[in-house]
C-alpha cells in the first residue's frame, strides 16, 4: 500500500470514530489542511478564553434564577479549562476542540475526493439542500437528531443514483417574520456528469414551497484539492 493511500484510509477511518480525532494532535496544529484565514491554532486557542469568559458571566447571571443551569455552565467552564494537549475535552463548545474535528472532516473530505475523482467529463459540484421538512420551532430544539436525519437525507436521495457523496449537516438560526427557527441544511460534494440535470434532479425532492425559495444550490467547484 502506498503511503498515499496509507495515509488517506487513515484521515477517512479517524471520521468513523469522533473520540480518536482529539487524540491525535496533530489536529490542532496548523499543519494542512488550511481552514482559512481566522482559524489557526491561535486563533481557536483566543477564542476559547472569550468563550470561557461569556460562560462565567452567564453563570454568574443564572446563580440567582436557576442552579442547575449555573451548575451546568460551570462544568463546562471547568471542562474547557482543563482542555489541554494530549488530554483533549472534546466538546464542541470548545474553539480547539471543534476546529480539530472541522480539519478531520475537511482531510477526510479531500482524500475521499481525490480517491473518487473521475475522468475529464465528470465535474465536481458543491450542493447545498435545504430542506423545508426540517425546521425546527424554538422549544423543538432536543428534538433534532442528525444520524436519523441523515439517514434520511440518504433515503431521499436515492433518485440521484448511487454515487459517492461526501458533506455534513448544519444548523443554521434563520428568522422569518421576526420568528426564530433552526434549519437542518446540508452542504454536500459530488461528482457530476451535468450541473443542470443534477439541479434538476434535486428540484424534484426537494420542492420549493415558495417562488423566492431556494431550497437547493449546485456550483461547480473552481479548484480542487490535489
Ligand atoms: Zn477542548
Amino acid at each position: 500500500m502506498s503511503r498515499r493511500i496509507r495515509d488517506d484510509t487513515h484521515k477517512i477511518s479517524v471520521l468513523r470514530d469522533s473520540k480518536s480525532v482529539t487524540k491525535h494532535e496533530t489536529w490542532f496544529s496548523d499543519q494542512p489542511p488550511d481552514l482559512g484565514p481566522g482559524f489557526s491554532a491561535a486563533d481557536a486557542d483566543r477564542r476559547r478564553t472569550t468563550v470561557i469568559a461569556i460562560l462565567r458571566r452567564a453563570a454568574k447571571r443564572a446563580k440567582r434564577v436557576n442552579s442547575e443551569q449555573t451548575e451546568a455552565l460551570s462544568h463546562l467552564v471547568n471542562k474547557l479549562q482543563a482542555c489541554r494537549p494530549r488530554h483533549r475535552c472534546g466538546s464542541l463548545a470548545c474553539p480547539p476542540c471543534a476546529r480539530s474535528w472541522q480539519k478531520a472532516k475537511t482531510a477526510a473530505h479531500e482524500a475521499i475526493i481525490s480517491a473518487t475523482k473521475k475522468g475529464p467529463s465528470k465535474r465536481l459540484v458543491f450542493v447545498t439542500v435545504i430542506p423545508k421538512k426540517k425546521m425546527y420551532q424554538p422549544g423543538r430544539f432536543s428534538q433534532i437528531d442528525i444520524k436519523k436525519a441523515n439517514r434520511w437525507l440518504k433515503d431521499v436521495l436515492k433518485p440521484i443514483g448511487n454515487r459517492t457523496i461526501v458533506g455534513s449537516a448544519d444548523l443554521g438560526w434563520e428568522t422569518r417574520r421576526g420568528k426564530g427557527y433552526i434549519q437542518v441544511h446540508w452542504h454536500l460534494v459530488m461528482w457530476t456528469k451535468s450541473r443542470k440535470a443534477l439541479k434538476k434532479k434535486l428540484g424534484v425532492i426537494f420542492k420549493r414551497a415558495k417562488k423566492h425559495e431556494r431550497p437547493v444550490k449546485v456550483q461547480v467547484v473552481s479548484t480542487t484539492a490535489s
